[in-house]
């Protein structure tokens, strides 16, 4: 049913455990995404069909798949841990589109694996649910990104605190090796395997790129364009931890993410990030400090020290042109202005006035192409004034309408569909999923999820879930 062609598995021993995903009491499906199963050339009605469902369930494993955990470090709030690896993942494997790309198929919430130190390798339905509705939000507004293939319940009951419903999601990546998997084998010095995992990643990723080097370059590149776009949906991932960035620059590990409703710089939702070390404004900062990581784990392979020393830290260096590039471009076209406007003293007035107001991010920006971005506003002089100066430059309605989403997951209705799924009413992530999926479409009937939350209504706090 299913062609799978392995490459991460038929690397050496040590880079993964095989393991079979643990079987579930009832498997139900929630939701299957039949766009992305198209993209991938899979066939939606098998998917959907007893024999699928026990797939995406983890309840029997398909001919051609090899099951394996895949094994990272990862430095998690700035503190390193040598060895994490998927404790509640197994990698299928990987197939190939119609088009010739390649992905990973996972199941996460699988079941224990040897990596799982404590925990007990599963996942409940709220997790997986905002993972499925924020990651494909994400790919409609064009942000590379993992993706969810499925959604399903499990029948069994997983503990976190309280006794919720289980469930299993399926992801989809370009692939799954972190900043943290190059640690995983630096840290052990083990310079077979980490040329392994280049010579690897450099195939699959970056066919263009020429040795350990050109790769960093890459994924330095790369990674200055996601975090850009992250930025100007007013993003904020959460838990930016090495093991959390995805070498193929695809945005991964959707746990306490949220969007910001009202707009401020030092906006933090995840409750375990104290310190506000991955707030909204200081993603730029850590994804070099992550980059940086990745450098010194590719040193040793490059050749003389003093040299490779120097060379790596050129190329990492050059996130801050590329990230300044790509901010320039992106708040440009949200204001509807094309590169060679130099938009950047407009938006960061735009920035500035917001945060002070507290005015909402998403509403601001899709307000400035049908004229309601001032109701956004208490102090409608100082709008007024900027808004001036903003339309003699003439700005492209079209641009903006492309690069402003008029509807992003907020969290409360993230946390309502939660809420009615846990209770068996799916209506309510459906719609939302839709809404969200559509973004850019002015609809009326999703006009409700267009709107910024009440004050009672507002989430202060996200948690990893898990
Ligand atoms: P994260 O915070 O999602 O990046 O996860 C960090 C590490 O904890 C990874 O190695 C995960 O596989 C592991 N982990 C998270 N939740 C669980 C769980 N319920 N059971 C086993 N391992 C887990
Ligand atoms: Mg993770
Ligand atoms: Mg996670």
């Amino acid at each position: 049913m299913i062609h799978f062609d392995n490459s991460y598995a038929r690397l050496p021993q040590g880079f993964f455990a095989r393991v079979a995903p643990t079987p579930v009491a009832e498997p139900r499906l929630l939701a299957l995404n039949e766009g992305l199963a198209r993209r991938l050339g899979l066939d939606t009605g098998w998917l959907s069909s007893p024999e699928g469902v026990a797939m995406l369930a983890g309840n029997a494993v398909p001919e051609g798949a090899e099951p394996i955990a895949q094994a990272y470090a990862g430095h998690q709030f700035g503190g390193f841990v040598p060895q994490l690896g998927d404790g509640r993942a197994v990698l299928l494997g990987e197939i190939k589109a119609p088009d010739g790309a390649r992905f990973d198929i996972q199941l996460k919430g699988s079941g224990p694996t040897p990596f799982s130190r404590r925990g007990d390798g599963r996942a409940w339905v709220g997790p997986v649910l905002r993972e499925y509705v924020v990651s494909e939000f994400m790919h409609a507004m064009g942000v590379p990104t993992t993706r969810a293939l499925a959604a399903v319940a499990t029948g069994e009951t997983v503990w976190r605190e309280t006794a919720l419903p289980g469930a299993v999601l399926t992801r989809v990546a370009a692939s799954h090796i972190r900043v943290g998997t190059f640690q995983y084998f630096a840290v052990r010095g083990q310079d077979d395997a980490l040329a392994a995992l280049t010579d690897h990643v450099v195939a699959r990723h970056y066919p263009t790129a020429n040795g350990p080097l050109s790769l960093l370059d890459h994924v330095v590149a790369r990674q200055a364009e996601t975090i850009a776009h992250w930025m100007a949906l007013g993003f904020i991932h959460g838990v930016m931890n090495t093991d959390n960035m995805a070498v193929s620059g695809e945005t991964i590990d959707y746990g306490p993410c949220a969007f910001m409703d009202a707009y401020h710089p030092d906006t933090v939702f995840s409750s375990i990030d104290r310190g506000g070390r991955y707030a909204w404004a200081q993603q730029p900062q850590i994804a070099v400090w992550n980059l940086a990581q990745l450098a010194t784990c590719l040193i040793p392979l490059m050749g003389e020290r003093e040299a490779a020393i120097e060379a790596a830290t050129k190329s990492v260096h050059a996130f801050a042109p590329l990230y300044q590039a790509a901010w320039r471009r992106r708040f440009g076209e949200k204001l509807g202005l094309t590169e060679a406007a130099d938009a950047q003293p407009l938006a960061e007035r735009l920035l500035s006035m917001m945060a002070q107001q507290r005015a909402d991010f998403t509403r601001v920006f899709a307000g400035l192409s049908d004229g309601a971005a001032q109701d956004e506003f208490t102090d409608r002089e100082a709008f007024d004034a900027w808004a001036a100066d903003w339309r003699a430059r003439d700005p492209d309605p079209d641009l903006m309408r492309h690069a402003n989403p008029v509807r992003v997951p907020r969290n409360h209705r993230i946390e309502e569909a939660i809420a009615a799924a846990v209770t068996g009413d799916l209506a309510p992530f459906r719609r939302l999923f839709e809404a969200v999926t559509h973004p850019r479409d002015r609809r009326p009937e999703w006009d409700d999820l267009a709107a910024a939350p009440l004050s009672e209504q507002i989430v202060h706090q996200t948690f990893c879930g898990t």
